[in-house]
């Protein structure tokens, strides 16, 4: 029996469009601006997506779900999350903790972020705890800075513990 780790990143932004709310991490954040966007525009679950599909070497989120496919036209990205815990399942790997960080202006995430880990460890099978979701800005710098969008990067840790070796 032997225990492989694996890490993967992702990394997601999404422009600000008219509308009265942003979903981040599964949550409806109400907010002055929506987002562009094919799907529900999540980019808290979308970079974490990128990076369980980065550590299984599975490439990445629009290779899975691509935005010219009718079928994912504003999709609720827990779907999209769900969906790559299977592909990974699958496979093996189990998913060791994720961390996050939300780069934005606004909105203020705070009171959300509890919900936020909850919703994430839920799809992925995770206790809470072994998801972190943090937020920044860029202090008023960039295209963030200027509220035009917001932005996010995530990082996970994976495992599979088999008798065969990862690929
Ligand atoms: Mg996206």
């Amino acid at each position: 029996m032997t225990t492989s780790l694996r890490i993967g990143q992702g990394y997601d932004v999404h422009a600000f469009t008219s509308g009265d709310h942003v979903m981040l991490g599964g949550e409806r954040v109400p907010h002055s601006h929506g987002v562009l966007a094919h799907s529900d525009g999540d980019v808290l679950l979308h970079a974490i997506c990128d990076a369980l599909l980065g550590a299984a070497g599975l490439g990445d989120i629009g290779m899975h779900f691509p935005d010219s496919d009718p079928r994912w036209r504003g999709t609720d990205s827990r779907t999209f999350l769900r969906h790559v815990r299977l592909l990974l399942q699958d496979r093996g790997y189990r998913v060791v903790n994720v961390d996050a960080t939300v780069i934005a202006e606004r909105p203020r995430l705070g009171r959300y972020r509890d919900a936020m880990r909850v919703n994430i460890g839920s799809d992925l099978g995770l206790d809470a705890a072994r998801v972190n979701v943090k937020a920044t800005t860029t202090e008023g710098l960039g295209y963030i800075g200027r509220a035009e969008g917001l932005a996010c990067q995530a990082i996970v840790l994976i495992e599979q513990t088999t008798g065969i070796q990862a690929p």
